[in-house]
């Protein structure tokens, strides 16, 4: 669907709205999440936002954060969901969603929308950004500071602070125009990044120690024991941001995160510097993302050293082909 016809079906949508994103929810999910609720409170009679994971205490600054229901399960009936950063029913987390109609908004490369109703955009670089355009096309008037905050701070995350290659023009001069809504960008950066708790410093001591090499050092690896959450009383949550350090060394191309989040169950973030595409490697592991981030879960016979095996096979190849 064009960005047009996503406006007017969202002016013309009635009855109970649901609006949900993925599971583990990051900058982009949370913040295209209340931006929509924050917008369309002023429109609609009943919107509710439900997630399947908690949102990280971090973001508690967002106006409106503590609407947001966390439950594992949707009881009720909706007539319209909007599923935001995710286009595959599995990844909100959700065994079903009881909605007569279902619109995704998204800016995945590998997605595969099963909604009544999609827009995908994988060039833009955040689904807050793509949001925020249509939000302008239903009325700019509408985008107050409590819509806008949250939006800028989604842009925020799935940019790295506006300096990905996915950076736009247009992304800084949307930028721009949230600014001047009132938001002053440090607001956002210290709560985001300058509010760790001393836990996550500890467990980043920990995953720091496994950092690790293949490939003459074109791939860097860090990888979290389910025995580090319980030495530390770290969350998983709080690994966030973790990956950098690997992709940060000179001469990596890829760098790899094993989280084990349940014993012998692998969930693996990807990050390239441009010369792979880790959604396309992703992809061959059953997940997903974008070319430069992306990733998959594991949970096959041969543990870590199989996987570590398989996946450095399909990058290497990757690599040199
Ligand atoms: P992460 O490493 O968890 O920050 O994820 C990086 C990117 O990959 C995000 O855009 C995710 O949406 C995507 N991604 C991560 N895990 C999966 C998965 N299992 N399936 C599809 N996409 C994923
Ligand atoms: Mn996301
Ligand atoms: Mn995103």
């Amino acid at each position: 669907m064009t960005r047009r016809e996503v406006a007017q079906l969202i002016e013309n949508m009635g009855g109970r709205i649901l609006i949900t994103s993925h599971k583990n929810p990051d900058g982009d999910a949370i913040g295209s999440a209340l931006g929509w609720f924050n917008f369309l409170r002023k429109l609609k009679s009943n919107v509710k936002v439900i997630l399947y994971d908690e949102v990280p205490y971090f973001y508690d600054f967002l106006p409106n954060v503590e609407k947001i229901v966390s439950s594992k399960k949707i009881e009720e009936q909706f007539d319209w969901a909007i599923i935001l950063d995710v286009s595959e029913l599995s990844r909100t987390g959700f065994e079903s969603i009881s909605a007569r109609n279902s619109l995704v908004i998204d800016h995945h490369a590998t997605a595969n929308p099963q909604s009544t109703f999609a827009i995908v955009e994988p060039s833009m670089p955040s689904t807050c950004e793509l949001s925020l355009e249509i939000m302008k096309l239903i009325g700019e008037e509408l985008i107050d500071y409590d819509v806008a905050l949250p939006i800028y701070t989604g842009m925020v995350t799935d940019t790295g602070s506006f300096g990905y290659s996915s950076t736009t023009p247009q992304t800084l001069r949307n930028a721009a125009f949230l600014l001047e809504k009132g938001i002053n960008p440090y607001t956002v950066i210290k709560n985001l990044f300058e509010r760790n708790r001393v836990t996550r410093i500890k467990l980043l001591q920990k995953v720091l120690e496994t950092l690790d090499f293949a490939l003459d050092g074109k791939i860097a690896y860090i990888t979290l024991y389910q025995r580090f959450i319980e030495e530390t009383g770290a969350g998983i949550e709080e690994t966030e941001g973790f990956i950098k350090y690997p992709r940060s060394i000179d001469g990596v191309e890829v760098a790899v995160f094993f989280k084990e989040y349940e014993a012998g169950k692998w969930k693996v973030s990807l990050r390239s510097k441009g010369k792979v595409d880790v959604a396309d490697i992703s992809r061959k592991f059953g997940g997903g993302g974008h070319v430069m981030a992306a990733g998959f879960e594991y949970a096959g016979e041969g543990g870590l050293e199989r996987l570590k095996e398989e996946l450095f096979k399909v990058i290497e190849s990757a690599l040199f082909q």
